[in-house]
């Protein structure tokens, strides 16, 4: 019997179903993207249950808590879901024809034009992620992200629907203007879902968030992402970078967790506790207030473009 549909993206398994739908599956079938691609797409989700089920036991005293840890991220998940069988905009077959004609030259599929590609992706990752925490129309899109108040592999499905067109826009159009080839661009970005998920740890499942090795200093790890991931004042606005630091560590923004200073999640703001709406729509209710009793046209246009914060008192 076939599973669902829905099942079937959410546990990542249309590559393997693609894969074995036209020849018999060989191991020469996983020798190309759309093989890596299939193998690497459940590992996330076989995860995430492994993380729910040790939440379950970690907390099956109180098992109030794990319906609070979980409540946003799944409404939020169902809520994209819903929007997504309306409104299905894929901006990156687009924008990759559209920007490719743009660069000076095209990356040839080889190992060390890999890492090119890596170091230009994760550029264009922190282009869009900054971009997102400095302009305050982008960070309606991506504060339902900072929002959950507990750390958990779930918090990925927190997103504005359309964070993930804006997303893929400005990644795709950076990587293609910088000759990054539809293959090594597909490569990195499963490799970048990927590790951008599992950085997402709870701490109850992973309590340090770090290796204990080399890597700690090669990648950001998951305690690097819960500093980016906090409000506190030593820490917000920082980790920008999904897998390497190098671009933090760049323009400065790169800060570790310092074991005194504990993580504290959500927004800066006063949040309604546990709210789908005030996760979901509250910035963008904040920001239409403000541009509604702005008294000049130039101070709107400010307000939408500068960043949060920016003309107001009470972020
Ligand atoms: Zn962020
Ligand atoms: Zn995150």
């Amino acid at each position: 019997m076939k599973l669902p549909e829905a099942l079937v993206n959410f546990f990542g398994l249309g590559g393997i179903e693609t894969l074995t739908s036209t020849h018999p599956l060989t191991l020469a079938s996983f020798r190309s993207i759309a093989g890596i691609e299939a193998v690497v797409s459940p590992i996330f989700p076989a995860i995430l249950v492994c993380e729910i089920v040790f939440l379950a036991w970690a907390y099956h005293r109180s098992p109030h808590r794990l319906y609070a840890v979980y409540k946003i991220p799944v409404l939020m998940y169902a809520f994209n879901w819903i929007i997504g069988l309306l409104i299905n905009i894929d901006v990156f077959l687009w924008t990759q024809r559209h920007f490719t004609v743009l660069a000076p030259f095209t990356a040839p599929l080889h190992v060390v034009w890999f890492f090119y590609a890596y170091v230009v992706w994760e550029l264009s990752h922190f282009v869009y992620h900054w971009t997102c925490h400095k302009v305050r129309l982008l960070w309606v899109l991506h504060s339902p992200h900072h929002a959950p108040k507990h750390m958990n592999l779930g918090v990925i499905f927190a997103a504005f629907f359309l964070q993930g067109t804006y997303a893929n826009f400005v990644r795709t159009a950076i990587c293609s203007i910088l000759g990054v080839p539809m293959e090594l661009l597909i490569l990195c970005m499963v490799i970048d879902a990927c590790w951008g998920s599992l950085i997402h740890f709870s701490e109850e499942a992973w309590p340090s968030g770090r290796s204990g090795c080399f890597l700690d200093s090669l990648l950001l790890m998951p305690s690097d992402h819960r500093v980016h991931h906090s409000s506190n004042p030593e820490y917000i606005d920082t980790n920008y970078c999904n897998a390497l630091p190098i671009w933090d560590k760049l323009f400065g923004t790169l800060r570790r967790e310092i074991p005194a200073i504990r993580p504290r999640y959500g927004l800066s703001r006063p949040q309604k506790p546990n709210d789908f709406t005030d996760t979901y729509f509250g910035e963008i209710g904040l920001l239409w207030r403000d541009v509604r009793n702005a008294d000049t046209w130039k101070k709107r246009a400010l307000l939408v473009v500068m960043p949060p914060g920016w003309g107001s008192t009470d972020h």
